[in-house]
């Protein structure tokens, strides 16, 4: 079971915009609205309430009605509906029980077998129920992030909100999980990307950001070493990334052999046109590859260093920071920064750990929150 279960994992990751979506074609507007400066325009699910339909694993470990209740028990407040389908073909999603690792408690993917090929999941462990303390009643809690995952919501962290989609709620990782949505989970909810019947357009304006600075002890000093493809010899790779990590004690130096490098950054060349994604982190490999020449090396320097500085930030294992959450490097979408941010200080605290930094203690956390004060805090 566990060798389809990478399977599963991986083939979901493969295919992030897959079938096995809301059935009927959503409606999407005609126009968007006209371009102002300073204003981005997004499609957005309509607020319209939906009902979906869950393929229900026969095995029964626990009752469907009790599978259904969880899976209702905090979406049902902005109108999404779950029910059980009558036949996986029907189905939006399915539901299944397996039993791997605890690490893994609950979680998402694809099963290439039988009734369960092509069908988004949810996998509910079953060799966890007396394992993990509370899990039947966490159980609510997790399967509706594992269910945010699957309308395509990334998730945030703690700091942002106390929400039902921080990262660690699937993982059972909350002693007392929240109650009910929070407002980070309800703009996470109207940004999502499968399970809605229409669209409508979403404006949004920022006026000039303004880049707060920090004063930051870092918890230790390291050197980091890079390799960098040929053709982007062109972006100043090193400066940038020394004038950024400096502030969390980091400082990288450029190698000509990839064998010597802790990581490496790579030209994405020709394969596919725009830049949607700009470029991409591949942490497990300690790799990036980027757009260049097209979305990136085109002339303005700041976005250049906000995207490397961003990718490399995610091989250190920080994560994506929702805009609602504060202005930052780690936002989804290039946020053309000169320095990280003090949002950016708390994704760095609550960096995961990779392959390229191993250490993340719980005593750093704790002491980073007692050191970081904005600038404008400190008498100087
Ligand atoms: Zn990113």
């Amino acid at each position: 079971m566990n060798t389809m279960l990478k399977v599963l994992f991986f083939a979901l990751f493969l295919v992030p915009a897959c079938g096995g979506m809301y059935k009927e074609e959503p409606v999407q507007p005609s126009q968007p609205p006209a371009k102002t400066e300073n204003c981005r325009t997004y499609p957005r699910p309509s607020k319209d309430s939906i009902t979906v339909r869950v393929w229900i694993d026969s095995r029964n470990y626990l009752s469907e009605s009790r599978v259904l209740s969880a899976l209702n028990s905090y979406w049902n407040e902005v109108g999404f509906h779950v029910v059980k389908a009558s036949s996986p073909k029907q189905a939006n999603f399915g539901l299944l029980y397996m039993s791997t690792s605890c690490n893994v408690p609950v979680d998402i993917g694809r099963l290439n077998y039988n009734e369960w090929a092509d069908l988004d999941s949810i996998m509910i462990n079953y060799a966890c129920f007396d394992k993990i303390p509370g899990y039947l009643e966490k159980l609510p809690s997790a399967l509706s992030n594992a269910l945010g995952r699957l309308m395509g919501i990334e998730g945030y962290q703690s700091f942002c909100s106390n929400g039902i989609m921080t990262h660690n709620i699937m993982k059972m990782m909350v002693d007392s999980p929240p109650v009910k949505l929070s407002d980070g989970d309800k703009r996470e909810f109207y940004k999502r990307t499968h399970y809605y019947k229409s669209t409508e357009y979403e404006t949004i304006c920022k006026p000039e950001v303004v880049w707060e600075k920090g004063s930051y002890v870092p918890n230790e000093y390291k050197k980091h070493t890079f390799w960098a493809s040929p053709s982007l010899s062109q972006l100043p790779v090193a400066e940038y990334l020394n004038k950024y990590f400096g502030l969390f004690g980091r400082s990288f130096v450029q190698v000509l052999d990839k064998d010597m490098a802790d990581f490496a950054l790579y030209d994405w060349g020709e394969e596919y046109k725009g830049c949607s994604p700009t470029a991409i982190a591949y942490k497990e490999d300690r790799e990036v590859f980027f757009k260049y020449g097209e979305c990136i090396g085109a002339g303005d320097n700041l976005k250049d260093a906000t995207v490397v500085v961003h990718e490399v930030a995610h091989l250190f294992g920080m994560k994506h920071v929702p805009e609602w959450c504060g202005n930052s490097i780690m936002n989804a979408q290039v946020n053309p920064g000169s320095s990280f941010t003090a949002t950016d200080v708390q994704a760095w605290m609550h960096r995961e750990a990779t392959p390229l930094d191993t250490q993340v203690m719980q005593v750093e956390k704790n002491k980073l929150q007692l050191t970081f004060v904005p600038l404008n805090l400190v008498r100087r």
